[in-house]
This record gives C-alpha cells, sequence and structure tokens, in this order.
C-alpha cells in the first residue's frame, strides 16, 4: 500500500504567484518519488491553476448547492477535478464552530461524490492532561463516521492529529502516536470489524518534518502523514517526504 503525504497549505500563500511556485518546486522535487502518493491541499482559489500532483480542498459544504453565501460544496470540488478533502481539521473545529455532527454531514456528503475524506481527530493538551484522549478520539470518530457503510469506510484516511502537537514544533513522540493510532483501530474495530479497521489508512499530522517524517512510518507504522508548516517550504517538504518514503 502506497504512503500517503498531504500537504496542508491552511491559508498559505498570499499569492498565486507564490502559489505556482512553490507546487513547481515541489513537483520538480519529487518527480521521482513513486513509493508515496502525495496530496497538496492548496486555498480553493489557487486550485484551477495547480496541475501535476494530486490535489485536495481543505474543506467542504455538505449540501450540493443553494443559497448558502461563502460555501464550497463536493460536487464542485469533484467538477474541478479534486479527489481528496480534509475534514474537521482542529482549526475548522476551533474557529469556525465544526461541531462533531456538521463534520458527519460532510463526511457523508464526500463520499456520496465518490472523493476521499480525510477526516482529523485529535485531543487537546488540558484533554490529554486530566486523562481524557482516548475518550474524545473514541467520540469524534463514532460521531464522524454515523451512518457510514464499512464499504465507504474503507475509502477513508483518518488522520491523528494532536491538538497541542499542531504547528508548536512539539511534535507527539512516535511510541506514544503509536498507541494511539492502535486506540483508532480498536475504536472501529468496535465499531465495524476487525478486517475493517485494520484496512483503513490512519496519518499521523503534528509538527511533521524531515528529521521525524520517517519515524512516524517506519517505527510506529502510520500509512501516511498530514503536514502543515513544513509544507511550506519545498526543499523541506520534499526532504520530508524523500525520507519517510
Ligand atoms: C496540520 O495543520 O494539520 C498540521 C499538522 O500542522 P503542522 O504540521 O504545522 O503541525
Amino acid at each position: 500500500m502506497k504512503q500517503l503525504i498531504i500537504a496542508n497549505w491552511k491559508c498559505n500563500p498570499k499569492t498565486k504567484e507564490e502559489a505556482e511556485m512553490l507546487f513547481d518546486l515541489v513537483k520538480k522535487g519529487l518527480k521521482d518519488v513513486t513509493e508515496a502518493e502525495i496530496v497538496i491541499c492548496p486555498p480553493f482559489v489557487y486550485l484551477a491553476s495547480l496541475f501535476g500532483l494530486a490535489l485536495g480542498a481543505q474543506n467542504c459544504f455538505w449540501e450540493e448547492s443553494g443559497a448558502y453565501t461563502g460555501e464550497i460544496s463536493t460536487p464542485m470540488i469533484k467538477d474541478l477535478g479534486l479527489e481528496y478533502v480534509i475534514v474537521g481539521h482542529s482549526e475548522r473545529r476551533k474557529y469556525f464552530g465544526e461541531s462533531d455532527e456538521t463534520v458527519n454531514r460532510k463526511i457523508r456528503a464526500v463520499l456520496k461524490e465518490g472523493l476521499t475524506p480525510i477526516l482529523c481527530v485529535g485531543e487537546t493538551q488540558q484533554e490529554r492532561d486530566s486523562g481524557q484522549a482516548e475518550e474524545v478520539l473514541k467520540r469524534q470518530i463514532t460521531l464522524a463516521v454515523e451512518g457510514v457503510s464499512a464499504d465507504d469506510l474503507s475509502k477513508f484516511a483518518l488522520a491523528y492529529e494532536p491538538i497541542w502537537a499542531i504547528g508548536t514544533g512539539n511534535p507527539c513522540d512516535q511510541k506514544e502516536a503509536g498507541k494511539m493510532l492502535l486506540f483508532i483501530r480498536k475504536v472501529l474495530a468496535e465499531i465495524y470489524d476487525s478486517s475493517v479497521a485494520e484496512n483503513i489508512n490512519i496519518l499521523y499530522g503534528g509538527s511533521v518534518n524531515s528529521k521525524n517524517s520517517a519515524s512516524y512510518i517506519k517505527e510506529a507504522k502510520f500509512q501516511g502523514l498530514l503536514v502543515g508548516g513544513a509544507s511550506l517550504k519545498a526543499d523541506e517538504f520534499v526532504e520530508l517526504v524523500k525520507s519517510a518514503a
């Protein structure tokens, strides 16, 4: 199975010229890498001008169309030729009021279009400190997959992204991340069954860089990575992918 390495550019860069330059450098740097599927998730406005690597959206709306000012729907994302959609990123949960219920609606909309959802789950520092990390993950996963068939679940990628590790330069130690990976599989096995749980791609995200990327794949046995900050520097991202792949 190919690793899945997702670059989440978030609300960067500020101009189309910079976006195209970054994309081209990454594309050139990774042209010989065949062991990993690389997916770039830029802001929506740049999507139509980037070609040559798989692309994903950072968010979507759950209705197909209608009077919903400012929203981008999954049929629109599909029509642009995209394959992946990030759903439930902690920044969307924190700043834009995304709830477990809206995450579930978005997941279903993504699946309906035959796209691959990248579902993000993870606990805050406070939840971890008070011993609630597993409970939080269980709730987020259970509610996100409500009404999702086992067949559809096999199309998922699920990213474990401890919130305290995102953008902080303080990654989750790979042993601890590996434990959470097993816990996520256990939760999925309880909801579905163990073969479904074994087959889903689980990624790690949170301060991944070129020095630590390999440890999450080779030691903690994640099937891929979700990368924020390090995906905005072409050299660093190329090195990160090569080291992991
Ligand atoms: C993210 O935003 O999903 C992320 C993992 O960010 P960073 O790599 O910057 O921690």
